[in-house]
């Protein structure tokens, strides 16, 4: 089962301010990277019913980051998901996103769907890094286009959070 963690051009869903069940997590990612502490508490940050969607690809999003010509951005994490996931998931798909919204970090492998041949691209000319997997199988990076297993998570926490953290610093710098 893939669930997919998208960033998308589509239209961004009206979403106002930030559901309080995010503060937290908007409080910890602040703690990780402090010089994002303004973009970070001002992404609009609520739910989106992707089971709802038509197409088998929206089904299976649980996160995803909108991108808008005015920031600040907007971060929808699927309701269902949101409700049932564990807690190390659902902290990983957070940042996840966040790293899209506020670093414009990148996926580190193809994306499924429409963004796949501007990946590839991109990935071809060296423009972007893809990371893949370590040994042992687990991605190699937060910025995988899917979500991961919590034992991955468990066992390679420390160096995904550094490594999510370096890819924000260097994604933002040259952004900015
Ligand atoms: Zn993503």
């Amino acid at each position: 089962l893939a669930l997919w963690l998208s960033s998308n051009s589509c239209a961004t869903p009206h979403i106002e301010g930030r559901r309080p069940e995010f503060n937290d997590y908007v409080e910890d990612f602040v703690k990780l990277l402090p010089e994002h502490a303004r973009e970070a508490r001002e992404l609009k940050v609520g739910f989106e019913n992707f089971k709802m969607y038509p197409s088998k690809k929206d089904r299976d999003i649980i996160g995803r980051c909108y991108y808008d010509l005015i920031v600040p951005n907007t971060v929808t994490f699927d309701y269902e998901y949101w409700q049932t996931a564990s807690p190390t998931s659902k902290y990983f798909t957070f940042l996840h996103e966040f790293g899209h919204c506020v670093c414009y970090s990148h996926h580190t492998e193809i994306t499924q769907g429409w963004t796949a041949k501007l990946e590839e691209f991109l990935f071809k000319l060296k423009i972007w890094k893809r990371k893949g997997y370590m040994d042992d199988g687990c991605p190699a990076s937060l910025m995988h286009p899917s979500s991961f297993d919590d034992s991955c998570a468990l066992r390679h926490w420390n160096y995904y959070i550094n490594e999510f953290k370096e890819t924000c610093r260097s994604r933002s710098r040259r952004v900015k």
